[in-house]
């Protein structure tokens, strides 16, 4: 039996676990195409905020599992599914399951508003947002959208902005 899990966020990290801990024996494969291991998007704005340090978003997942039958593969997208013939096709290989798990999340939605394709404008969904966002050195934000995401990230901007003042 082998497994293919595609995305390997909190969903499909813990899929992998469980897997893995109630069916040793079976072969599994995980593929993300964010060339990391588990984090949690959830510290993002206190990394933001520099309340803590990178490697402080990093997860315990199955990355550290010692058993045998894992292989990770970073940094690759799945670009294609091929049910008919149970095949999951990256850039560079094609990798055959037994079962599929689509663990892939959410995609951020950008509203269609004039200039939002410019520099200067970030969106906080993963890591690599967060780490452009750190490098940016710009002293002045606007943050459109006021759910609880909008106001974290306005919070952790302002601290950043009142550190370096
Ligand atoms: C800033 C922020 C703060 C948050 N705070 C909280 C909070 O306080 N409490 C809370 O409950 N939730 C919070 N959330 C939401 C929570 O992080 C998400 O609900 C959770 O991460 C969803 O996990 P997931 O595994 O389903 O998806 P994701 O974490 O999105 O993981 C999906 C993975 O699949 C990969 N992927 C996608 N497509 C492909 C493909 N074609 N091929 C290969 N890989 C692919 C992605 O790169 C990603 O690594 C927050 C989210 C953000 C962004």
């Amino acid at each position: 039996m082998h497994i293919v899990i595609i995305g390997n966020g909190i969903a499909g990290n813990t899929a992998a676990l469980t897997i893995k801990r109630g069916n040793p024996e079976v072969s599994l494969t995980l593929i993300s195409e964010e060339n990391c291991p588990l984090y949690s998007p959830c510290v993002l704005p206190h990394y933001l905020a520099g309340a803590i340090d990178r490697n402080r978003v990093f997860l315990e997942g199955i990355e550290s599992y010692s058993g045998e039958g894992i292989r990770i593969i970073l940094g690759e997208k799945a670009e294609n599914i091929d049910v008919r013939n149970k095949e999951v096709s990256l850039l560079s290989q094609v990798i055959p399951y037994d079962k599929l798990v689509i663990a892939t999340g959410s995609k951020v939605i950008i509203p269609p508003i004039d200039g939002l394709n410019k520099e200067g404008i970030f969106t906080l969904k993963s890591l690599g947002d967060a780490d452009r966002l750190c490098h940016w050195s710009g002293k002045e934000a606007v943050v459109i959208g006021s759910g609880f995401i909008g106001i974290e990230v306005a919070v952790a901007l302002k601290k950043e902005v009142i550190r370096f003042i």
